[in-house]
Order: structure tokens, then sequence, then C-alpha cells
């Protein structure tokens, strides 16, 4: 039997739904949530998602402001714009939308955002609050994928969770939410020499490597769940994840498509942690 297709766009709709009818109620006290986004340069896939992120902040009844500077724009003027929208009370987060040009230092501009404004989640603080388990907001890609996991009705308890991709964004903050769930973690990467050896024993799969097949049928135990996260373009030019869909489709349990998987939930989770982040202000 295929395995059951898990719902990214269905549970974003659940969330948001809960999302703005909270959004409505700090709407209500004057405490509307608001968010940031800032993007320099012209890329134009970043382009695309901060449009998105902007749309489904006001789909939610937040306040949201798009802040668009040519990729030429210095590093200080951008810290000088972080340090402004840190002290403006309408908004409760900021992003700055990653990759930020060559002559801009990423780490500065992140450690730049406040941490109680820091709705990625990349901070060496909220990276931090993961790691020694603290409560901080997290990185919305891995919490959305928890999400996902979540809604199989798995429990995580004992069971052999793989995380092939070792990014701070993606990779390393997922196989730490893992752990919080009591999963036993094994973390890949392109230096591992036989990911299957390590997958086939897999209960859940989290794939975010950023190149098409990663996973494929024979590498993944019947029944297992998994995600995935990776977003590439096929041969035709369509959007696919690392794993090959089909062909797993038919040996796992669970698995989220792509599109419609992972992607919306990453949206929404960043609109779960503004929220948050609004809530916490005048908690
Ligand atoms: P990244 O920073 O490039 O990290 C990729 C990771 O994959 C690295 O840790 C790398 O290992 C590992 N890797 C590369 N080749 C490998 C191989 N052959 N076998 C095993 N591991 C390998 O990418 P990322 O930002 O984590 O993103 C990963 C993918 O997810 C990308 O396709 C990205 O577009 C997608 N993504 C999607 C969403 C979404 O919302 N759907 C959000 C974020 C990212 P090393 O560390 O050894 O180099």
């Amino acid at each position: 039997m295929p395995a059951q297709l898990i719902d990214g766009v269905a549970l974003s709709g659940l969330i948001r739904g809960d999302v703005a009818t909270r959004a409505a109620a700090l709407t209500a006290q004057g405490r509307k949530p608001g968010l940031a986004v800032i993007l320099v340069g012209e890329d134009p896939a970043s382009a695309v998602y901060v449009r998105n992120k902007v749309k489904a902040c006001e789909a939610c009844g937040f306040h949201s402001v798009l802040e668009r500077y040519e990729a030429t724009l210095d590093q200080a003027t951008l810290l000088a714009r972080i340090a402004a929208l840190n002290a403006d009370p309408a908004i409760h987060g900021i992003l700055v939308q990653m990759p930020v040009p060559r002559h801009i230092d990423p780490h500065k501009v992140i450690e730049a955002i406040s941490t109680a404004k820091d709705v990625d989640g990349f901070s060496v603080h909220s990276a931090g609050a993961l790691m020694t388990g603290l409560p901080g907001l997290r990185p919305a890609t891995p919490y959305g994928c928890m999400k996902l996991i979540e809604s199989t009705g798995l429990s995580l308890k004992g069971k052999h969770a793989v995380v092939i991709g070792r990014s701070n964004t993606v990779g390393k903050p997922m196989a730490l939410l893992l752990l919080q769930a009591h999963a036993t973690v094994t973390v890949c990467h392109s230096g591992t020499p036989d990911l299957g050896a390590h997958t086939r024993h897999a209960d859940v799969v989290v794939v975010a490597v950023g190149r098409r097949n990663t996973l494929t049928a024979d590498m993944v135990k019947p029944g297992a769940v998994v995600i995935d996260v990776g977003m590439n373009r096929n041969d035709e030019g369509k959007l696919c994840g690392d794993v090959d869909f089909a062909g797993v489709r038919e040996v796992a349990g669970f698995i989220t498509p792509v599109p419609g998987g992972v992607g919306p939930m990453t949206i929404t989770m960043l609109l779960v942690n503004t929220l948050q982040a609004a809530e916490a202000l005048n908690a």
C-alpha cells in the first residue's frame, strides 16, 4: 500500500486559522502582531519567498512591512535599519532574507536582531536556547517538520530518526528538536560514506540536502515517516524535493510531497513565531 501523504497545505490551514484567531484577540487589545521582512538584492527566488511571507501575514491579520534594498546596500545602513526595527513597538518579528550579498556578513546581521524579535531563530542566543532546552523561538523549517511528524500520530519516544544535512538553519536544529522529543538521532552529511546503512534502520528520515534522489526506495524501512525538505528542479523544470517520491512512496508509511509539504509549514511556523513574540512582549 502506498504511503499516506502528509498534507502540509491542510495542516498549515489549520494552524493559520488558530494564528488568525489569536492575532485578532491581540489586535483587539491594541497589540496587532507585526513582522518586518528585509530583502537585500534582486534574487528572484528570495523575492518570491518574501512576497509569500508578507502575503501570509496579511491573510492572518498581522501588520507587515517589506523593506527592499539594492544589492549595493552597505552593511552599516542595514544594521541601522535593524536597530530601528528593534526599537519599533509595532514590530514583533524581524527577518532578513538569506542569502545577503557577499559584502555583508550574515552573522553580524543575524546577531543585530533583538533576541525577542528573532523569529527565524537563527541567532546564537536562539540556537543556544534550543541546545539547552530553554524556551525560545525555533527555526521555522525544522519546527514545521516536527508538526508534520506529529500530525502522523507517531510518538518519537524511543524511535530512531535520521537527519540528512547539518546546516545551521535546517539539519542541526532538526536533530536537536528530534532529540528533545526523545528520539535516538543520527545526523548524516556529505562525509557520510553509506547513507542507506543509517536510513534503512530509521523510523523517521528527514532529508535536507538540496540534491534530487538523495533518498531512494531501497534506503527506506517499510512504514517509515519521510520528510522531504529539499527544493530542487527536475529535468522538466518542475519543483521537486530530495526524495525519489514515486519510489519511496511505495515503501514508506507517511511521506511529504514537494510542493505541498514542508514549504507551506515553514511560512506557517514563521507566523507562529511572530505571534509568540507579540504575545510574549506584553504577557
Ligand atoms: P545547505 O546549507 O546547503 O546544507 C546542505 C546539507 O546537505 C549540508 O549539511 C551538506 O553536508 C549535506 N549534503 C550535501 N550533499 C550531501 C550528500 N551527497 N549526502 C549527504 N549529505 C549531503 O542547505 P539547507 O539550507 O540546509 O537546505 C537544504 C535543502 O532544503 C535545500 O534544497 C533548500 O532549498 C531546502 N530548504 C527548503 C525549505 C522549505 O521551506 N521547504 C527551507 C529551507 C531549506 P556538509 O555539511 O558536509 O556540506
